[in-house]
């Protein structure tokens, strides 16, 4: 048996069951051994009934008592209530369903149990626990590994597979060097392997898991090493030195110390002689655009036209009017592209941007398609980067010769993973808002406040704002009980009379949704009832209440972008989370809006909810999927593996010594097409 033998050469797999290991990205011995415990059950020894503790998962054993049913017993699911003793104390053992289970298990016989300890009115209780006869198979004493499920293939016969690779452990070598090794106090990988699915205490588990969580850092890191070496970054840039005073002098306002702050890093980075690559993450409304704005204009006072690319239509066009009358006054022309342009519209653009003659472009992705041309590009922005993917971005850095590149997002990223996900990136944070902005209030209503939430929107209304109310579906749907945009939309036009509401979703025509955010912003509009496809960027000051209906069904980096939505202009702004409330998570997102404004509070809190893999779609921000590590959890162990493949890398640029054959495989594997590695 090799570790590059397919698991069908095992004991118990059979073509169809291969086929299952296969969807779950299993194919050789080798993948198997990689597929580790997701937790682990403890049953080593019996724990009287006297000692257990409500909340924990417990091995214990009893007599059974008495067994009755809580309900009609001809009925199905009538619930099995057994009481069970084992002298020190009672349990009460309960099935839902339980006349499948009734006879298999007697009266006065005794039986081993497994599961979770519950109380009910001080009453010990355990809900479905796995029971055996004392002495059966199934019966047995020490650390139990439980995998992630596997659909059609039960735990046992996992941990049977796992029994049979045993023999492979003499296979798994040594791939790190030594010095590494020593440092870091790396168990061996067969070690760690071995201990990984069968521990016999704790701390096995503990340094089983700290080698394979720093390989797999070790390998991440390694991979993003490999591509930043890859780029010809020490390719001279494009040096943009204009002034920006005079910009400075026109704007309606003063710049805010954080807006001061990012542009300093961004002038020197256009001053110097290696081009920019720099993220500036700011919370909505704490006004990234102008910072960019005043990028576009030295590098048109340099001589260099500018390109921003923004993710929606709607967007472009805000942008791309108000950037038209900020840079007219100084004489400098701007341009509009999207898509669903007339093409003689488009044609105009495309040869002034050839020309010259347009010094700054705003579009949608539109700009990145080929026919697009520039004359002398010196600087590109993408706003509302986390809409992107990795590639976009990098198709708009190669309109130009090795131009300034500009990234900016509303997702504020915590900053140990935006140096992870924009690893190639400097990074700058507006952490402060303009002045004169009021925090928004946000409160938390339940279904029973809902009439009242609305009869504040109308007072609001009333004294000239206008509202949002953000339905999380456009059509009814069985599955979920979530108000539909439109049936909200239906009501909401009889509740709110004599107002105006209208409604805009996702599936409406482009044009359509265009006159309705015209007219919502021009103000002929008072309420605007939406899906969340609206969510990024839009721009209407006189807008000061949010509604989010169904709120439990957000994530918190959405709410956030949803209520971001208002608090733009100078009136107090209100947020209302309606919501069921119904599980802890849900309850503790909508704790958290209410607490605080702070997008990078917030993204923090949302992490330690979630965890990273969820809020990023590591996909698409070109990461690779991790198994066994967390980016927030293993923080410290990330900083140690850094170092390490740093050490690496130092030594062997290229890695091309044979010791690190290991490690391009696992590179390899980890990363796939997204890595040019030679092997
Ligand atoms: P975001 O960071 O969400 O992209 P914007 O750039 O759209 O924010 O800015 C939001 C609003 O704040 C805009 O109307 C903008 O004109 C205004 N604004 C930007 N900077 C300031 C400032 N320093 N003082 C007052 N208002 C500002
Ligand atoms: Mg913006």
């Amino acid at each position: 048996m090799i570790l590059k033998d397919k698991i069908n050469t095992l004991k118990g797999i059979g073509p169809k069951k291969a086929e299952i290991f296969a969807k779950y990205g299993m194919d050789t011995l080798e993948d198997m051994l990689y597929f580790f415990p997701r937790k682990y059950e403890d049953r080593r020894r019996e724990t009287p009934i006297s000692e257990l503790e409500t909340g924990k998962d417990y091995l214990f054993a009893g007599k059974v008592i008495s067994k009755r049913y809580g309900g009609n017993p001809y009925k199905k699911n009538t619930p099995l209530m057994l009481l069970v003793s084992d002298g020190t104390a009672n349990i009460e053992i309960i099935f839902f369903q339980g006349r499948y289970i009734a006879n298999l298990l007697q009266v006065n016989h005794t039986y081993t149990f497994y599961g979770r300890v519950s109380s009910n009115f001080a009453r010990l209780q355990c809900v479905h626990p796995e029971f055996h006869e004392k002495g059966d198979a199934g019966d047995v004493r020490g650390i139990l590994p439980v995998y992630p499920a596997v659909s059609g293939i039960s735990q046992n016969e996992i941990r049977k597979l796992q029994v049979q690779l045993k023999s492979l452990y003499p296979c798994l070598e040594e791939w790190l060097p030594s010095k590494i090794v020593e440092r870091y106090r790396l168990a061996s990988p067969a070690y760690a392997i071995e201990h990984i699915h069968f521990p016999t205490d704790g701390r096995q588990v503990l340094s089983s898991k700290y080698r394979l969580i720093f390989d797999e850092l070790l390998t991440l890191e390694a991979g993003l090493f490999y591509i930043k070496s890859d780029k010809p970054q020490e390719m001279e840039g494009i040096q943009i030195t204009g002034d920006v005073e005079p910009f400075i002098q026109e704007l309606p306002f003063q710049l805010t110390d954080g807006q001061k702050e990012a542009w300093k890093s961004i002038e020197r980075d256009l001053c110097a002689e290696k081009a920019m690559a720099r993220l500036v993450q700011g919370d909505v409304g704490s006004g990234k655009t102008v910072v960019a704005e005043m990028a576009m204009y030295a590098a048109a006072k340099t001589g260099y036209q500018s390109v921003m690319m923004a993710p929606t239509e709607i967007l472009a066009k805000q942008h791309g009017a108000s950037l038209a009358a900020d840079f007219a006054k100084h004489g400098i022309k701007t341009g509009l592209l999207y898509s669903s342009m007339k093409s003689a519209e488009k044609r105009e653009v495309l040869e002034k941007l050839e020309t010259g003659d347009i010094q700054i472009l705003i579009g949608t992705h539109a700009v990145i398609q080929p026919d697009v041309k520039f004359k002398n590009l010196g600087l590109v922005i993408t706003d509302e980067q986390h809409r992107f993917g990795v590639n976009q971005r990098k198709l708009l850095a190669q309109k130009g010769k090795n131009p300034n590149v500009l990234v900016m997002t509303a997702t504020p990223i915590p900053r140990t993973l935006a140096v992870i996900l924009y690893g190639d990136l400097d990074i700058s944070q507006i952490r402060t808002m303009p002045k004169g902005r009021k925090p928004i209030k946000t409160t938390l209503s339940d279904l029973e406040h809902r009439n009242q939430v609305y009869d504040f929107v109308k007072k609001q209304i009333k004294d000239g704002r206008q509202a949002y109310v953000v339905a999380p579906l456009i059509e009814e749907s069985e599955k979920v009980d979530a108000k539909s945009a439109e049936e909200l939309y239906e009501e909401l036009k009889d509740k709110l009379k004599p107002y105006a509401v209208a409604l805009i979703h996702g599936n409406m025509k482009q044009d359509e949704k265009d006159q309705i955010m015209d007219a919502f912003s021009k103000g002929a509009i008072d309420v605007l009832v939406s899906t969340v496809v609206i969510e990024v960027g839009i721009n209407v000051p006189n807008a000061a209440v949010m509604v989010i209906e169904n709120s439990e069904r957000f994530g918190l980096a959405q709410l956030h972008q949803l209520r971001g939505r208002v608090g733009r202009g100078s009136d107090q702004s209100y947020c209302f989370l309606i919501s069921k409330n119904e599980s802890d998570i849900a309850k503790e997102r909508n704790e958290i809006m209410c607490r605080t404004n702070d997008g990078f509070e917030i993204a923090e809190a949302d992490l330690k909810l979630r965890g990273p893999g969820e809020i990023f779609g590591t996909r698409q921000h070109g990461l690779p999927e991790l198994h066994i590590s967390d980016l927030v959890r293993h923080g410290d162990v990330l900083e140690k593996a850094k170092d390490a493949a740093k050490e690496i890398f130092d030594e062997d640029p290229k890695l091309e010594s044979k010791k690190y054959e290991t490690l391009k495989m696992r590179m390899k594997k980890m990363f796939g097409e997204d890595l040019k590695l030679e092997l």
